[in-house]
């Protein structure tokens, strides 16, 4: 079976005549008025594949519109509208309050509102589609990292991983961990203050939905650079370091964290907004021309993993 990218490079991939961005970035990018363009994402959850069954359905509501909102903000945009589309196996008015609860508190969050959607019968699959918009001067795309920029990413990487490994009882964490690495993989809270911060200083931006190596790559190979990222200041928990479970950080998804390049001459401004706001983003490593991406560990280089990929490892 094909990769999901290379599904959507045969068949789908075509060059937009009236978007300012089409495919390939984590929204789309077109006209609004002189000084902005609209930014549009659409995200699908589908049950079994997406989340488990019985998944509580206020976080599934919540995580429906949040996954959307971190492909906006990592686009540099502000979560505007948003569309909701839902095949239901059936009516239960129960479930669908919970969820439209959970839909509607990340809408708050976010400052969204839902303006249509379409409700069908089928197995239970959801769809939004969030448009924002973004000052043409904040624009992040996948192909704006320069050599030599510093590689920044918000919260901590491996989490909704180990949660999902804790639903599915493959494995066992202490319980704070437990309860933080379920709440990372049920109810994300992309980080819209951090994002928003410090986004007019960076030069390209996406977020970590399939896993960070392999979207720090959709950065690389879009902008045509390698990067040598330090392990040692990536922010994982260290229960994860201690249990040799680091692989949940560099490779597992649904993180939604936004990775972020911004020029070496910006560090010390970046870094004055952490500490003055107390942002949780930390510097990772930097953008090289040798076109790898090399992870370091005590000057001893760490052999990668191919990225995760639906099709692949699914
Ligand atoms: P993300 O993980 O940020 O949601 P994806 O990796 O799913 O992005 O998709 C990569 C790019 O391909 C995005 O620009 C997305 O809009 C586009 N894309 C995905 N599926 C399709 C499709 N069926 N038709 C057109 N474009 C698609
Ligand atoms: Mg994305």
């Amino acid at each position: 079976m094909k990769t999901e990218f290379e599904l959507i490079e045969k068949y789908f991939n075509k060059k937009s005549m009236k978007a300012h961005k089409g495919i390939g970035d984590d929204a789309a990018l077109f006209e609004r008025d002189k000084d902005n363009y609209w930014a549009i994402s659409t995200d699908m959850l589908n049950e079994k594949i997406h989340f488990l069954p019985n998944t509580n359905p206020y976080k599934l509501g919540w995580k429906a519109m949040a996954v959307n909102v971190s492909d906006i903000l990592s686009m540099g945009a502000s979560p505007m509208f948003a569309l909701l589309s839902i095949a239901l196996p059936k009516s239960n008015s129960e479930w669908l309050k919970k969820f439209s609860q959970g839909f509607f508190a990340c809408c708050k969050l976010y400052n969204a509102e839902l303006i249509g959607g379409d409700t069908t019968k089928g197995p239970l699959s959801i769809n939004v589609t969030v448009l924002g918009s973004v000052n043409k001067k904040n624009v992040l795309l996948r192909s704006g990292a320069k050599i030599g920029d510093d590689i920044w990413v918000t919260g901590e990487l491996g989490l909704a991983a180990l949660g999902l490994k804790i639903a599915k009882k493959n494995i066992t964490a202490p319980s704070t961990l437990s309860k933080k690495s379920m709440d990372a993989l049920e109810k994300p809270v992309p980080d819209m203050i951090a994002i928003k911060k410090i986004h007019s200083f960076c030069n390209a931006g996406i977020d970590v939905s399939d896993g960070f190596i392999a979207d720090l790559n959709h950065i690389l190979n879009a902008s045509k650079v390698g990067a040598k990222v330090f392990l040692d200041d990536l922010p994982i928990n260290n229960w994860l370091r201690k249990n040799k479970k680091v692989d949940l950080a560099l490779y597992g998804g649904d993180d939604y964290q936004t990775i972020l390049t911004a020029s070496k001459k910006m560090r010390s401004t970046i870094e004055k907004l952490i500490k003055k706001n107390k942002l949780d983003i930390s510097r990772v490593g930097f953008v090289t021309r040798d076109k790898k991406l090399v992870m370091d560990d005590h000057d001893k280089e760490i052999k990668l993993k191919k990225g995760y990929e639906h099709f692949e490892n699914k």
